[in-house]
């Protein structure tokens, strides 16, 4: 009789439980269908704010040329500083003999050597070597930094193995990339504007950066000449045309970005000296700086602008590149932890840190073709151990990275097109300007011509960003044919891979006191 009872009692209790049990799983399930319900709202609130049809990315194009031309006009006309390089002839394959260049001007530092054997000879032979820039040097002095250059320069020299060799009387020169907004006064001589992409090394600004590198060699003992300043997308123009003549245009997409292009000199009112025989020059656009109103903003951008290193300095590489594009993300996915918790009751602390997501993997969660989005899973547990996630809520993270890729896709296809416009080679013009090559085929020349879309335009593409992130590449691909139309026929572009390194020793070549015979 007792122990009926009992047993009665045990059952009682084992029902209740499983009540109790049901009611959580039905609470908890509900839980999380609220939770989504948020994120969405979250992501439909953020895909519309990041929205670009193609009417908005056509205001852009047009922003884009016309600030090119204020840029032109005066100095501080544009946020586009529109910086003349002293780069009046490119490359053109004829270049003989041994050079060097050195790269700095992202999260890498490159040092390399090139044999050039003319037009039959081409790059006989190249060697480069990487090294990561020690952090607290991007925050240090102008001193230390430099050293630092002249140290793995020297010892890279000191390494030049036998099958390189100077020509007759040829001492080794240098193309020095700097990729930083420079004010240059020669093509050997320019003064730091300002630092972007994380450096911040105060006492640099203002100072001659190839007189500070050309010191600190010396001091090393090491004889080298610095021939050349170039940035980036300098070296990757001059690298894009040494195999292509038709190469009038190069974009950079890696940490940071920016674009060059060719420019008829008598166009740059603000230019003073003399015009360069070739009537030519490349302009070196400082495009990341580019502001419009017809970028579309969002509260993401306000907060990552305000907590930059340079508030309300370039806002278009902001939106666009690599050094960025992951932390919008992760602005994204913590207002949805914050507001909606999507990753549990407590947001991960390291989420909330700056730049904790890095382009790289979002690039690889927005990859992610696995039928349960493993590699969202995977990244999202070993950043911030964030656990258990639903494929609801991945497809929400991929929905987010896709949203941000986009935008800044089609906002760089958007810039390219302005500097087509800009030289007349969009199609839209009558008088789309056409180069002709003149008799030696070394200079080209721009000049009016009435066939429009006739004549190939080629933009030379370098970096990381643009390389390894394949549905970065496509959106603006895709969205550049949109823009073009018709006139997309007629402009190619092309992944010039590591231009940027070789096109600073083509440069230093083109610029060198050797002339070989
Ligand atoms: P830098 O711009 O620093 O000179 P790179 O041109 O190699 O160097 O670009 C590196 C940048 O490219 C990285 O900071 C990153 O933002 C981006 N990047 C590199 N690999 C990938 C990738 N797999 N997916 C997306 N972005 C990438
Ligand atoms: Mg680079």
């Amino acid at each position: 009789m007792g122990q009926s009872k009992v047993l009665v009692g045990v059952y009682i209790a084992c029902a209740a439980a499983a009540c109790a049990t049901a009611a959580v799983a039905v609470t908890q399930r509900l839980k999380v269908r609220a939770q989504k319900c948020t994120a969405r709202k979250i992501l439909v609130e953020f895909q519309e704010a990041c929205e670009t049809p193609l009417p908005r990315l056509r205001q852009v194009v047009d922003a884009m040329a016309v600030e090119m031309h204020a840029g032109l006009v005066s100095e501080g006309g544009s946020k586009l500083k529109m910086l003349p390089t002293f780069i009046d002839r490119l490359p053109n394959g004829s270049e003989k003999g041994l050079y060097y260049a050195v790269d700095l001007g992202g999260t890498n530092f490159r040092v390399l050597r090139v044999q050039l054997g003319g037009l039959e000879g081409r790059v006989i032979k190249q060697e480069y070597e990487e090294v990561a820039i020690p952090p607290e040097l991007m925050l240090g002095t102008s001193e230390q930094l430099f050293h630092f250059i002249a140290k793995e320069l020297a010892g890279f020299v000191a390494r030049e193995g036998e099958e390189f060799r100077l020509g007759d009387g040829q001492s080794r020169e240098i193309g020095f990339t700097f990729s930083f907004p420079c004010k240059q006064t020669a093509v050997n001589s320019g003064t730091l504007l300002q630092w972007t992409k994380g450096f911040k090394v105060n006492d640099a600004i203002g100072q001659d950066v190839v007189a500070a590198l050309q010191k600190c060699i010396e001091r090393l003992g090491c004889k080298m000449r610095i021939a050349a300043l170039v940035n980036d997308t300098v070296g990757t123009l001059a690298g894009g045309r040494y195999w292509n003549n038709d190469v009038m245009i190069a974009v950079i997409l890696g940490t940071g970005t920016n674009a060059c292009y060719v420019e008829r000199a008598e166009s740059i009112s603000k230019w003073t000296g003399e015009l360069p025989k070739s009537g030519q020059m490349v302009i070196n656009m400082e495009w990341g700086n580019f502001w419009s109103s017809h970028l579309p903003r969002t509260y993401v951008d306000e907060l990552l602008d305000s907590e930059s290193l340079h508030p309300g300095e370039y806002g278009f590489e902001k939106m666009i590149s690599g050094m960025y594009l992951g932390d919008c993300v992760r602005r994204v996915l913590v207002r949805m932890a914050q507001e909606a918790g999507i990753f549990g009751p407590h947001v991960p602390h390291t989420l909330l840190e700056s730049f904790s997501l890095q382009t790289p993997e979002m690039s690889r969660m927005h990859h992610d073709d696995s039928s349960d989005l493993k590699v969202v899973a995977e990244v999202l547990k070993r950043l911030y151990g964030i656990q258990n996630t639903t494929v609801g809520i991945r497809k929400i993270v991929v929905a987010v990275c896709d949203t941000t890729c986009q935008r800044g896709a089609r906002l760089a296809a958007a810039g390219i097109v302005g500097i087509l416009k800009k030289i007349g080679r969009d199609g839209s013009t009558a008088n789309g300007l056409m180069r002709r090559n003149d008799t030696n085929g070394i200079h080209d020349e721009l000049s009016v011509n009435s066939t429009p879309g006739s004549g190939k335009t080629v933009v030379a593409m370098d970096g990381g960003l643009y390389e390894h992130y394949s549905k970065f590449r496509n959106y603006m691909q895709e969205a550049v044919r949109e823009l073009l139309g018709d006139a997309s026929k007629n402009v190619s572009i092309e992944l010039s891979k590591d231009g940027s390194g070789i096109g600073a020793a083509l440069l230093a070549a083109s610029y060198a006191e050797y002339v070989p015979s």
